[in-house]
């Protein structure tokens, strides 16, 4: 079954609000999906992580860089395939955005390999350990209002309304001003319901430290990305002085990046972003890695319909750490801030916000051969930005 063609297919569309995390506001939806095509017909589908312009580039490097080493390959040689092409980018990036190309590829090469023997992902990955996972419904992405603290405590609370079992909020205006969101969200919810928070490393060490130490007296289950990525000693730091969970690797990239996560002991709950670390076939080397440590794992989720299918079947193949009647399950992440890509870019839409209400907060994969989805033709050219 031989590579004929890789599309790359950038869409965006202009929200009706701004919204931002600590890096930035935007007010535009971005995906980037891979299609691989086949001599057979069969077609696989992918996605790259990466919004606005930096998924243009990725799209080039998908298009231009990527597609000519890979046509005429077996579409089933993903491993051979992945590490040829690494080797031929590494003198040109060993993480990134590169890397973040290569990821969509490799997923439309696994949807492609499921598809070929008529088998769903997680059965390619070995099995599933339970039939569902539990959802947490991340939202309170910050905005340019003066009345943000009690806009995100009425957020929290209908997040909470839709079912969700845990939730998460954007912080990174400053350790005062978070303390005043995090309340906020707490009142919304309740002192129950599990609760997490985002810095997308927006804090040096003293202010993470302080905001990490109220985080503790508000019951927040973890701390994601309170430092800069390259900030392992912070990092170990954090984990030594502060009792809440310290999350990150979402941007990590390669076995080589997260080996030093792992071992440094940086994180207690370590999120792999299987769109962008390098697709399936790198993220299992990964797992492999975290679970020589014990480290728990909850994939960290952006993006389309197609990347919530892939991280729905690599949760239910993840295995328990460290294993007992009564493990901690998995969560998914979902975002439930306005994106039309979630659902409208898929045929049979995965309507999580309709399963975790009818099934306990939980949500399970399409049914079908590979991620079990059917993109949406006449949407992707209703969307497309190139
Ligand atoms: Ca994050």
């Amino acid at each position: 079954m031989k590579i004929v063609r890789v599309t790359s297919h950038v869409l965006c569309y202009d929200l009706d609000e701004e919204l931002g995390y600590s890096q930035q506001y935007f007010t535009q939806r971005t995906a980037h999906l891979v299609e691989v095509e086949t001599d057979e017909g069969l077609i696989g589908w992918g996605e790259c992580f990466g919004a606005g312009n930096v998924a243009l580039a990725n799209k080039a490097i998908v298009e231009r860089v990527i597609q000519p080493m890979i046509l005429g390959l077996d579409a089933l040689d993903r491993e051979v395939i992945w590490q040829q092409v690494y080797n031929l980018l590494r003198d040109h990036g060993q993480k990134g955005m590169p890397i973040q190309a290569l990821s969509g590829v490799d997923i439309a090469l696994w949807d492609l390999a499921g598809k070929a023997v008529g088998l769903p992902l997680y059965k390619l990955l070995g099995g599933a350990f339970r039939q569902r996972v539990p959802v947490y419904g991340y939202g309170m992405m910050l905005q340019r209002r003066p009345d943000l603290a009690q806009a995100f405590e009425a957020e929290a609370a209908a997040i909470k309304a839709k079912g969700f079992t845990a939730t998460k909020m954007k912080v990174g205006l400053g350790v005062a001003r978070d303390i005043e969101l995090v309340e906020a969200v707490r009142d919304g919810i309740g002192p129950e319901m599990r609760l997490m928070v985002d810095a997308n490393h927006a804090f040096a060490i003293h202010d993470a430290l302080a905001l990490g130490r109220e985080l503790e007296r508000l019951g927040v289950y973890w701390f994601e990305e309170p430092v800069a990525p390259e900030d392992r000693a912070g990092y170990r730091e954090l984990r030594a002085k502060l009792a809440v969970n310290i999350a990150g690797g979402e941007a990590e990239f390669t076995r080589w990046g997260f080996r030093d996560l792992i071992e440094g002991r940086c994180v207690d709950i370590l999120q792999p972003e299987v769109c962008g670390l390098g697709g399936i076939t790198e993220y299992r080397r990964v797992l492999a890695l975290a679970q020589a440590q014990l480290l728990p794992v909850v994939n960290h989720v952006w993006g389309s319909g197609v990347a919530l299918a892939t991280n729905l079947h690599l949760l239910l193949a993840l295995p328990d750490l460290p294993g007992g009647a009564h493990p901690e399950p998995p969560y998914l992440e979902y975002d439930t801030t306005p994106n039309r890509f979630k659902d409208g870019i898929l045929v049979r839409p995965l309507d999580i916000e309709g399963q975790v209400r009818d099934h306990d907060g939980t949500a399970a994969p399409p049914p079908g051969p590979g991620l079990g989805v059917e993109v949406d033709r006449d949407f992707l050219e209703a969307h497309r930005a190139a």
